[in-house]
């Protein structure tokens, strides 16, 4: 049977008769993968540790009957902390949920692979009060490889320059100047602070997010605004990200 090579992060295991798993993988042109890994759960696997969520393996693969299988897996990057600690494993959560839902078995997006890479590197390496912001960043830069990239600057609407606080509108795609905001009553409100924090964020890199010291307020609404705008364009409901919403409340 010929097999072929592939690098790939996996998203999430699901179970499969009595001892195998189904990956749900990221390959690295950004497609999505579903591949069986035979025997994992069966104590002493071959494959060990290296098959769990959040890691970036090199795996050797075949096609069985409905789905490619498993032959061989290497560690590349096995960010093993993202399983340890619950503020990141809550984190790569979101990550992981938001690929699974964009991410399609035919659509190639090969800048999304590198961007979860650099990611989850830096969720697992980021002083915990980056982790917002992380998670933000990944959610923005990841709607806009998709097309929806949010226009921080000029009035969706009618492109005049905006200033200060602004309405953000869902359907626009944008915030609005003062006039068109007042005319859309289901405009977001998007304070000065946090429109800037998110130009900010689409512009930076994850390494130098992890680095930067936090806005607490301004990362909260872009949090909530970022939020809405992912539920707003992605049909499917994300659970980590309600999970990660319900641990971000301010206390
Ligand atoms: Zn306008």
């Amino acid at each position: 049977m010929p097999s072929y090579p592939l690098t790939a992060l996996v998203l999430r295991k699901t179970k499969l008769g009595e001892t195998d798993i189904i990956l749900t993988l990221l390959a690295e042109d950004g497609t999505q993968v579903r591949a069986v890994a035979k025997g994992l759960r069966k104590p002493g696997s071959r494959f060990g540790a290296r098959l769990e969520p959040y890691a970036v393996v090199d795996l050797l693969l075949h096609t069985g009957k409905s789905l490619e299988v498993v032959s061989e897996a290497r560690s590349v990057a096995p960010h093993a902390a993202l399983r340890e600690d619950l503020d990141r494993s809550a984190a790569a959560a979101v990550v992981a949920d938001m690929l699974d839902k964009i991410a399609v078995e035919a659509q190639t997006e090969p800048r999304l692979f590198g961007l979860a890479g650099a990611t989850l590197d830096a969720l697992e390496r980021a002083p915990v009060e980056a982790l917002p912001s992380l998670v933000v960043a990944f959610l923005v830069k990841a709607l806009a490889m998709h097309g929806y990239r949010p226009e921080l600057e000029a009035c969706a609407a009618c492109a005049s320059e905006v200033a200060g606080s602004a309405a953000f509108s869902l359907s626009h795609g944008g915030v609005l100047c003062e006039s068109c905001g007042g005319e859309d009553p289901s405009a977001l409100r998007f304070s000065e602070a946090a429109r800037k924090w998110l130009s900010h964020l689409l512009a930076s890199t994850m390494a130098d997010i992890a680095a930067e010291e936090v806005p607490a307020a301004a990362v909260y609404d872009c949090f909530t605004l970022v939020r809405s705008f992912v539920v707003y364009h992605v049909p499917s409901r994300l659970k980590a990200l309600d999970f990660y919403a319900g641990m971000l409340q301010p206390r």
